[in-house]
């Protein structure tokens, strides 16, 4: 994409606006890099925690671990922009066993009843040793494989020969959970839908959004969704509600679960823990 820009610029004279950019992108990308390797040594990274509810009675059921980095030279970075950088570098295995024995260890210390739900990068997932890792991380945690949940996103059938489904066959095997993350925004051959039994489809928020703003598309397409789920026995989890308008339509739409800052936002660990202090498991309880 950087090539992209360059032989644009060249072409349109625009030299000295686009260039000191370019430099400066790539150098950050670069010196970013860097720091990113030293993060989980400099114990830079936690964890943030995101209820998901049952659409029907609003109950709490799992919380999404989403990783947070907190540099002193590039301050708080959102993981869109370094879990990508940390793919490319092949940094994401080591981050990404640190927030899977991390989240673990948290939710054994919930209610029973809550799982939590980790995301995976593809990266992640071709690396021969997975299951076990994953296997590893119940085990010296103690938490029951039928409380973790993974999520992957359509990405992880990209590669070929990656074997990717077996992998996925075997953690289900586990007993462990498997969502696909962010459906609709990738590449939707379907086809693996038939071979890989997940647990869960999530609707991508801009669906969400689309749908409660009344864009036909938008509703056809979740409608779609959830009947599609519905006869190949799996769940539906809506992403990113904000509004309870957004939370009707999605109800009325059918899909099972709903996870958005409507019912919270993400939240430290402490935060969950004294959410549970009266045993609660309901938010609004
Ligand atoms: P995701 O897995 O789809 O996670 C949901 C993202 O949507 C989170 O962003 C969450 O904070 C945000 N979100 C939830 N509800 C709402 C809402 O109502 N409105 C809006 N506008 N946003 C909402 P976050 O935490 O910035 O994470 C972004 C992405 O980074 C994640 O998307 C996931 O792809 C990736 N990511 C996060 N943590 C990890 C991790 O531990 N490992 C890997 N491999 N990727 C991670
Ligand atoms: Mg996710
Ligand atoms: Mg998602
Ligand atoms: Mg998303």
């Amino acid at each position: 994409d950087l090539a992209l820009y360059r032989s644009k610029d060249e072409g349109g004279g625009r030299h000295n606006v686009y260039e000191p950019q370019l430099h400066s992108h790539a150098e950050e990308r670069r010196v970013m890099e860097i720091a990113l390797r030293k993060a989980l040594e400099k114990d830079e990274f936690s964890l943030a925690f995101q209820p998901v509810v049952d659409a029907a009675s609003e109950s709490l059921i799992a919380f999404e671990a989403l990783i947070r980095w907190s540099n002193p030279e590039f301050g708080q970075v959102s993981p869109s922009r370094f879990i990508p950088l940390a793919e490319d570098a092949r940094l994401v295995v080591p981050i990404g066993n640190w927030v899977l024995h991390r989240a673990c260890r948290e939710a054994v210390t919930w209610p029973a009843d809550v799982r939590v739900a980790v995301n995976v990068s593809a990266e992640q997932l071709y690396e021969p040793d997975f299951v076990e890792t994953v296997v590893e991380a119940l085990s010296e945690t103690g938490l029951a494989p039928q409380r973790l949940e993974l999520e992957v996103t359509e990405s992880v059938f990209l590669r070929e020969g990656s074997r990717a489904g077996e992998t996925l066959d075997q953690i289900l095997a586990l007993g462990v959970g498997l969502s696909l993350d962010d459906f609709g925004t990738g590449y939707s051959a379907l086809g693996y839908l038939s071979k890989t039994r997940f647990t869960t489809i999530k609707v991508d928020r801009s669906f969400v959004q689309g749908a409660a703003n009344g864009m036909q598309e938008s509703i056809a397409i979740i409608r779609a969704v959830v009947a599609m789920a519905e006869s190949l026995g799996m769940s539906t989890t809506a992403e990113g509600a904000e509004t309870e308008h957004e939370v009707r339509v999605i109800r009325d739409l059918g899909c099972k679960k709903i996870q958005g800052y409507y019912y919270g936002r993400p939240m430290t660990a402490d935060d969950v823990a004294s959410l549970f202090g009266g045993q609660q498991t309901t938010l609004y309880g």
